[in-house]
């Protein structure tokens, strides 16, 4: 049961998520004037686990630059209450940056990442090992684990199972963008070895069809339901969510939402919300009410990180 992993007093709840942060410029009213912001999958499912669960110890660990705008990026980290301690500095290189064009009211993404300083965040397992020390549990994407290089991939692949086995819950969004990897098989193949260390595993159906061919969401399910996973949630858009937790398995239709403005950090916002639910000890069907309701506040809005209505939690 998980309650038994968690029963050290919430004061002492400590997260950790690891991954990469960028620099985002986005549109503002004048269109040759671009807002700097800080986003990353990884980032914004902390962000809003700080935003829901004020009392508990947000860790975020990545590696930046030494330069002025890896200093902005962790001052707004620190200024959301998120600990940086364990945020590596690159003397050599600095963070990935993308831009948000709109065209036509559409929004499409650049993006320059392919010599951030986050690729060379998993090349010592001593500081990985620090930065996990104590975590009640650890949260890793796909795109953690697709911007690193074997090497990285093996250590922090191993230091996850050294910190599981030392009492931490492991959670996973396999979050699939084939552009980051080198190819579609070594995606799948890293993205299932990490599902497989992973205690809760947080896919989203329409990229899971996509590559890994599932024919529907329970497909998607009983493929990571393997070995010690013992929670997957299906994420469908605004579709049903499908959920396993432990001996529970369940289905949970979002609430329409009237206007959807933006779905950047849809799926991010919702693993936040279904995260702190599970660590306090709710049911599995109000963590994923929790995370759904979460989710709708931030579709409703534009960007990737929007203030929440703390009656939320
Ligand atoms: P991802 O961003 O990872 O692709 P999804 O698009 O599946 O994730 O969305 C995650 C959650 O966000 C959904 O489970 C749902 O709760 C909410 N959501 C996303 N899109 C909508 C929408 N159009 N209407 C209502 N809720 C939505």
């Amino acid at each position: 049961m998980y309650p038994k992993r968690f029963s050290s007093s919430p004061a002492h709840r400590c997260l950790v998520s690891i991954g990469e942060c960028m620099v985002e410029l986005a549109p503002g009213a004048d269109p040759d004037n671009f807002r700097l912001g800080f986003a990353g999958d990884t980032f914004n499912t902390a962000w809003y686990l700080r935003q829901l669960q004020p009392g508990w110890a947000v860790r975020y660990m990545t590696a930046v630059g030494r330069d002025a705008v890896s200093d902005a990026m962790l001052a707004k980290m620190q200024g959301a209450g998120i600990d940086t301690r364990h945020v590596l500095r690159d003397p050599e290189r600095t963070v990935g940056l993308y831009l948000i064009a709109l065209q036509n009211g559409e929004r499409s993404f650049s993006y320059w990442r392919s010599q951030s300083a986050a690729r060379r965040l998993a090349q010592d397992p001593d500081v990985l090992a620090q930065a996990m020390k104590g975590a009640a549990l650890v949260y890793v994407s796909g795109i953690t684990m697709a911007i690193l290089d074997d090497f990285g991939r093996e250590t922090l692949l191993g230091e996850l199972v050294r910190t599981r086995a030392a009492g931490s819950l492991i959670a996973f969004d396999p979050n699939l963008r084939s552009q980051l990897w080198e190819d579609a098989q070594t995606m799948c193949r890293v993205v299932t070895q990490t599902a497989a260390v992973s205690d809760i595993v947080l896919p989203s159906f329409e990229d899971e069809a996509e590559h890994f061919g599932d024919a529907n969401p329970e497909a998607t399910l009983a493929r990571y339901l393997q070995g010690n996973t013992r929670t997957v949630i299906v994420k469908n858009g605004p579709g049903a969510v499908l959920f396993r937790h432990e001996d529970t398995t369940g289905t949970f239709l979002p609430h329409p939402v009237r206007t959807v403005v933006d779905t950047t950090s849809a799926g991010d916002s919702f693993n936040a919300g279904v995260l702190a639910g599970l660590l306090s000890g709710e049911p599995a069907d109000q963590a994923v009410q929790q995370g759904s309701r979460v989710a709708a506040q931030v579709v409703g809005q534009r960007g990737a990180l929007v203030p929440l209505d703390c009656a939320i939690s």
